[in-house]
C-alpha cells in the first residue's frame, strides 16, 4: 500500500547514481565519480571548529523551528548587503539543507491542480516536489545557451509559480539582468510566484550574480533559497535558508515545525562561523572550479563532443546526441570508462541529448576521464 501522493514521486537520480558509485568504489573498482554534485574540499577547519566548540559547550539541545537569532540576523544582512534585498531576520527561516526549503516553499506556495513552470534542464527535485504538492510542471524552452526563450508560451491560466535558478544545476548557464527582468515581467504581468534558487551564487565565473527577489515588484513575490553545501563545502551538515513574503513564511514555518522541528543546533553554530569567517577559502574553491572547468569543457570539445561554457556552478552539460544519446552514453560511461555521470533526461525531458558531469573532482581525475572517454570514442 502507498498513498497516490507518494506513488506520484520517484527516487532521486542523483542520490541513486551518488549511492551506486560509492558503492562501486568501496568494492574496489576505480570510479571516477563525476555524478553527483558535491564538493570535494573538506569543510573549512575554522567551520569544523565552530561546530565541535558548539557541542562541547552544550549547544545539544532543540533550538527555535525558523533558526537561532543570531544566523537568521547575519543571514538577513548578507542578504541586504549582498543581494539587495529587503529583508529582516524576521522573514528568514533556517533548514537542515536548501533541499528542505525548497520542497517547504513548493508545499506553500502550490495546490492541487497548480502549474509550476521549470526553465529548461532543472535540477532533478523540482519535479517531485511540485508533484507532491499535487500540482504539476509546465517547461519552459531555452536555447543552445539554456537561457530562456517564449516562455510566456509555457504559461497557462494555471501557472501559480516560476523557479529561477542562477546559476543552474545542471546546465550551468547564469542568467543576466535582461533575462531576469523578462521573467520579472512574467512574474508580474501573470501574478505569479518566484523561487529563486541561488545555491550556486558564489560558485560564478565572469558572471554577476543577480537576485530577481532585488528587482522592482517581486519583493513581495519571491521567495530566495540559499544554502552552505555548495559555497563552504558542507553538503553533510544539512543547512539551508529561505527567506520571502511572511505569509509564505508562515506556513514554511508550520510545515517544519511539523517534520524536521529546525536545522541541527550545533550545525547553526558552524554557520554563524562560516558566514563570519575569512571567505578565502569560499573564493579559492571557486577558482579551483574554473580552472577545472576549462580543463573539461576544451577536452569535451576537443574530442567532438559539444558544450557550452557554463557560467558557473560545478557542472558541464554536453550534448552527447551524436554519440548515441544522453541515457546510452551515460551506461556507456559507467560500463566501459567506469565514469559515474547523470543522463540529461534526470533534468526533464528537454535534457535527453545531454549527460551532466560534475567536475568536484580534481584536476588530475577529469584529466583521466578525459583519456578514458578519449578511449572509449575511438
Ligand atoms: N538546489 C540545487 C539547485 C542543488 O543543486 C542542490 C544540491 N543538492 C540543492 C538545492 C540542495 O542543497 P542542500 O540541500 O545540500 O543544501
Ligand atoms: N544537488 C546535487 C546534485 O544535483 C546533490 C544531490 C542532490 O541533492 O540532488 O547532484
Amino acid at each position: 500500500m502507498v498513498s497516490m501522493r507518494m506513488a506520484s514521486i520517484h527516487e532521486s537520480t542523483t542520490m541513486k547514481i551518488s549511492a551506486m558509485a560509492k558503492k562501486l568504489a568501496a568494492g574496489g573498482q576505480d570510479i571516477i565519480d563525476m555524478g553527483v554534485g558535491e564538493p570535494d574540499f573538506d569543510t573549512p577547519k575554522y567551520i569544523v571548529e565552530a561546530g565541535c566548540n558548539s557541542i562541547r559547550k552544550g549547544e545539544t539541545r532543540y533550538a527555535p523551528t525558523v533558526g537561532i537569532p543570531e544566523l537568521r540576523r547575519i543571514i538577513a544582512d548578507k542578504l541586504v548587503r549582498e543581494n539587495s534585498l529587503h529583508v529582516a531576520a524576521d522573514d528568514v527561516v533556517v533548514t537542515p539543507g536548501a533541499k528542505m526549503a525548497v520542497f517547504a516553499a513548493i508545499q506553500a506556495l502550490l495546490q492541487e491542480g497548480d502549474e509550476c513552470l521549470l526553465i529548461g534542464p532543472s535540477w532533478v527535485s523540482y519535479e517531485p516536489c511540485v508533484s507532491f504538492a499535487g500540482a504539476s510542471v509546465s517547461w519552459g524552452k531555452v536555447d543552445e545557451n539554456f537561457m530562456p526563450v517564449d516562455l510566456a508560451e509555457s504559461i497557462s491560466a494555471r501557472t501559480r509559480l516560476i523557479i529561477v535558478n542562477s546559476p543552474s544545476n545542471p546546465t550551468g548557464s547564469v542568467f543576466d539582468r535582461k533575462t531576469l527582468e523578462e521573467i520579472r515581467d512574467l512574474a508580474v504581468d501573470h501574478n505569479l510566484s518566484v523561487i529563486s534558487d541561488e545555491i550556486y551564487e558564489k560558485i560564478i565565473y565572469d558572471h554577476e550574480h543577480i537576485s530577481i527577489g532585488s528587482m522592482p515588484g517581486m519583493e513581495e513575490r519571491t521567495v530566495t533559497i540559499n544554502g552552505f553545501s555548495k559555497s563552504y563545502a558542507m553538503t553533510g551538515w544539512r543547512l539551508g535558508y529561505l527567506a520571502g513574503p511572511k505569509e509564505t513564511m508562515k506556513w514554511v514555518t508550520r510545515l517544519l515545525s511539523h517534520s524536521v522541528s529546525q536545522a541541527t543546533t550545533f550545525v547553526q553554530r558552524a554557520g554563524v562561523a562560516a558566514m563570519q569567517g575569512p571567505q578565502d577559502e569560499v573564493a579559492m574553491m571557486a577558482a579551483e572550479f574554473r580552472a577545472r572547468r576549462d580543463m573539461l569543457v576544451s577536452g569535451l570539445r576537443n574530442l567532438g563532443i559539444p558544450c557550452s561554457m557554463p557560467g558557473g556552478a560545478f557542472y558541464v552539460f554536453p550534448d552527447v546526441s551524436s554519440v548515441g544519446g544522453g541515457d546510452a552514453f551515460t551506461d556507456r560511461l559507467l560500463k566501459e570508462a567506469l565514469i559515474a555521470a547523470t543522463p540529461g533526461s534526470a533534468f526533464g525531458p528537454d535534457g535527453a541529448n545531454y549527460v551532466r558531469l560534475s567536475y568536484a573532482t580534481s584536476q588530475s581525475r577529469i584529466c583521466q576521464a578525459l583519456e578514458r572517454i578519449k578511449k572509449i570514442l575511438s
